[in-house]
């Protein structure tokens, strides 16, 4: 069964996430630092009538980076080409992509940390000389073309800044880390898109759903729809806040926002008794891989203190026993 906290997409959220998609900046809530300083930069690369400086945003997924790009592009007045790493196999992929853009055009890359080697060295000439160098043929006969490209924005996501080579993150004139939603924030996107849904909610409703969003506007949404079936199934007009506490407590939404996931994971870091356990311990006690155990999990229960990395692996915190509610270790000076 799909979670409703996953944060992954759901094959089918495709078309109902670009219903509720904003379009405009103030309706893009939070991340309000970001949005100053790209609203500083659009004015002065609007004013210079030239492109925008390529900009790499990086963060758990579901917090708002490929909507952000696509506001960009509004506010450039810019066309863009939204695709993903994995779908750019081969350089000659890239190198038609590229070749197709027009002067000022937005080329958004979501999960740039999977491109090839071999793409990769592309994309350098590409972002820096707008410039390309095709090898034709093979042998002694090969040869190189060059090709110009127009002035063109690259906009990278990725969930793992780690990931990427250092020659690519510094060709990003601009670079940004995405935060998690506090709840007021949260309940301000659920507060609009129930107005596109046409079906309004009461604030107290929306705070109980954002409070159980794991700081995310992608499952704040998923939680909001299906509410929303529930109010529309008991004939309600508005979601009000019982029929909302009622339906996250049939769906089984844990009040803290925290997925079955998460709960096996502090289960774990409990159990080691105030100790530390490696990330490749706790990838396999899982069943996940370990990039899906760091960028999709820790960093929100890191962000609310319920767990630490350490040189020697991951750690339970002190708030990590009292949410569970089990006694804290032994040695107590082990937490931190
Ligand atoms: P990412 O690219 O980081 O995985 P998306 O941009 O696809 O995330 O966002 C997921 C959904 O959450 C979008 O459909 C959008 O409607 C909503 N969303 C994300 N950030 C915001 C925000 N700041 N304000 C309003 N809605 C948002």
């Amino acid at each position: 069964m799909e979670r409703l906290v996953e944060i992954e997409k759901f094959e089918n959220e495709e078309t109902i996430e670009i219903t509720l998609r904003p379009n405009v900046w103030n309706e893009y809530i939070g991340q309000n630092q970001i949005k100053k300083n790209l609203g500083v930069f659009i004015e002065a690369s609007k004013k210079r009538n030239e492109a925008l400086d390529h900009v790499l945003f990086f963060g758990p997924p579901g917090l708002g980076k490929t909507t952000l790009a696509l506001i960009i592009a509004s506010e450039m007045n810019a066309n863009i080409k939204v695709t993903a790493a994995p779908m750019i196999e081969k350089s000659g992929d890239l190198a038609a992509l590229l070749t197709n853009l027009e002067e000022g055009d937005i080329l958004f890359i979501d999960e740039i940390h999977r491109l090839s080697p071999a793409v990769e060295e592309i994309l350098y000439s590409s972002m820096e000389d707008f410039r390309i160098d095709i090898i034709i043929g093979s042998g002694p006969a090969a040869q190189t073309v060059k090709i110009d490209l127009p002035r063109f924005t690259l906009i990278g996501a990725t969930t793992r800044a780690g990931m990427l080579s250092n020659p690519l993150r510094d060709r990003f004139g601009m670079n940004f880390r995405m935060q998690f939603y506090d709840h007021d924030e949260l309940s301000k996107i659920i507060t609009q898109a129930s107005v596109k849904l046409d079906k309004e909610i009461v604030h107290e409703a929306s705070m109980e759903i954002a409070k159980r969003s794991r700081g995310t506007p992608r499952i704040a949404l998923r939680l909001l729809k299906r509410v929303r079936d529930f109010a529309d199934v008991a004939n309600e007009k508005d979601i009000k806040h019982s029929r909302t506490e009622y339906a996250l407590e049939e769906l089984g939404i844990n009040s803290h926002g925290f997925d079955e996931m998460d709960i096996r994971l502090l289960n774990l870091l409990a159990g080691a008794n105030g100790r530390a356990i490696g990330l490749s311990t706790i990838a396999a006690a899982l069943s996940e891989d370990e990039g899906t155990v760091e960028d999709v999990l820790e960093p929100y229960l890191i962000a609310n203190g319920y767990l630490e990395r350490t040189a020697k692996g991951r750690k339970a915190t002190r708030s990590t026993y009292e949410i569970l509610n089990v006694s804290l270790p032994d040695q107590e000076e082990l937490l931190s």
